[in-house]
């Protein structure tokens, strides 16, 4: 009965899509069952079944009431081994795509099996300079280096699969992860290696779906060995590009290719951006932080950038600026352009009194950080609270709010990952921050005393930007 219904509507479809699509799309469905006034086909894979929802909801729909009546459903069983997931059909996106059941392990047909003894040539994408000869260790990276060099001599066999990478920005994330890249291509030219960052993939993916090359798209993937992902935090709310990505992460890892992600944010914090599945297999492997250069350390990067640009620079001025620019090393670098920038321009050697000048000049640029400490200080002060009182444990109503004042400003106004700010405020954690924060946002809509409170605090800490 089922099948009988079914090939009406593969009539239909096949009038109204040209050849190919039909071919692609519709003969590879299976009817399952009609129960009263629902149909239930079988897809193989989530994806497919997002692609059909996606591309022919209408047609679908128009179909399936031609033939079984006004008003048919649709639902829809994807193929997982020998188990299935049935999904609500035409009618339009779930609403939690979250909590969708996702098979583990799909048997994708887009993932033909590899030819064998045939390589493709990819280029990797990387850039020569990000080597490890370049790449300076210290106290702030030491964790992260070696891992990378392990995974370097051994990609895909260690127990770092996926290896995360994060930190805040211009502390070497790009980096690192290209030294491993151009390691594993230096010691085993025949790896393919690709490094794309997260905007691109996505980019790619969209262009692929909209050309309908996504087959060739899934197929080039399936070809890397080692893959760096870079920023995946821009995945952000790209559902459809982070289930894509979940199934190559998959097909990748169950052949013990490597993958190589690095996020200005640690996995805890991605909750909430970046599908729990997904985030899960983040966590998999090794998550190393890239931590702020220590002294030793600036002053090494320095040394060896000016040696490599072929700038001489006094001793006392490269650690006059080691010791001013400490935030990040891209702002280091910028000061070493600064001074060959202010050199050329005079005519004139650097000395320790010229680069003072310039150095002040981009210090007094760059925003000065705003410690959480200060915040504390200005929070507590505001409410004539004493700071211990703040950072105790007790759930008095006026200190926890405070509390909660302190961790939304800190939030606003440092750079501090919500683990940071947990841990200096108190001991809590990350979700409590976010709680913090969502709370003060919601009350500042309808408590004017907070409103009043935040604004003015915010005001003070605007002046010290
Ligand atoms: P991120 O990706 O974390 O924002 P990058 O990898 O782009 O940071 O690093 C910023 C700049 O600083 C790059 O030019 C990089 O070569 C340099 N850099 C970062 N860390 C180091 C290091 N440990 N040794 C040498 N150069 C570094
Ligand atoms: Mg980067």
């Amino acid at each position: 009965m089922h099948q009988e219904i079914w090939n009406r509507c593969l009539l239909i479809f096949k009038d109204n899509l040209e050849w190919d699509k039909y071919k692609t799309f519709f003969e590879p469905i299976m009817p399952v069952s009609v129960k009263q006034n629902v149909l239930t086909i079988q897809v193989p894979t989530l994806f497919y079944y997002e692609y059909m929802e996606e591309h022919y909801i209408d047609l679908l729909k128009k179909t399936i009431r031609r033939v079984l009546g006004q008003d048919a459903r649709l639902e829809y069983r994807i193929a997982v081994n020998k188990e299935s997931t049935t999904l609500p059909g035409s009618s339009g996106q779930l609403s939690n795509p979250a909590t969708r059941m996702f098979p583990d392990k799909l048997p994708n047909p887009y993932y033909a099996p590899g030819i064998p003894g045939k390589t493709i040539q990819i280029n990797p994408q990387l850039k020569p300079e990000y080597s490890f000869d370049n790449f300076v260790e210290g106290e702030c990276n030491r964790m992260a280096g070696s891992a990378g060099l392990t995974i370097a001599n051994d990609p895909g066999k260690t127990a770092f699969n996926p290896f995360f990478i994060f930190g805040e920005p211009g502390l070497g994330k790009t980096h690192l992860a290209q030294a491993i890249g151009i390691k594993v291509k230096e010691q085993m030219p025949g790896k393919t290696v690709l490094y794309v960052d997260a905007t691109k993939f996505r980019t790619q993916y969209v262009d692929a779906q909209l050309k309908n090359q996504i087959n060739d798209f899934l197929h080039f993937y399936q070809y890397i060995d080692v893959l760096i992902i870079d920023d995946v935090q821009y995945f952000e709310g790209q559902t459809k590009t982070q289930q894509t990505f979940f199934d190559i992460f998959n097909h990748l890892h169950q052949r013990n290719r490597q993958l190589i992600l690095t996020s200005d944010r640690p996995p805890v914090d991605l909750q909430g951006l970046i599908n729990e599945r997904l985030l899960s297999r983040f966590k998999w492997g090794l998550s190393a932080e890239l931590k702020e250069p220590d002294y030793a350390t600036r002053l090494e990067i320095l040394k060896r950038r000016a040696y490599r640009d072929g700038i001489r620079l006094p001793e006392e001025v490269l650690e006059y600026v080691a010791k001013n620019i400490a935030d990040n090393v891209r702002e280091l670098e910028g000061a070493l352009n600064g001074l060959m920038f202010q050199a050329t321009q005079s005519k004139k050697d650097i000395t320790l009194e010229t680069a003072r000048a310039t150095i002040e000049r981009l210090v007094k640029h760059s925003r000065p950080e705003i410690s959480i400490s200060y915040i504390l200080h200005e929070v507590a002060d505001y409410n004539r609270l004493n700071e211990h009182d703040i950072l105790s444990s007790t759930r008095k109503r006026e200190i926890v709010q405070a509390r909660q004042i302190a961790m939304y400003l800190s939030k606003q106004f440092t750079k501090n990952s919500l683990k940071s700010i947990g841990n200096q405020l108190g001991n809590k954690d990350h979700a409590t921050v976010l709680h913090a924060c969502r709370t003060v946002n919601n009350l500042m809509e309808t408590d004017r005393l907070v409103k009043g409170q935040v604004d003015a605090l915010a005001g003070r800490l605007r002046q010290l930007c």
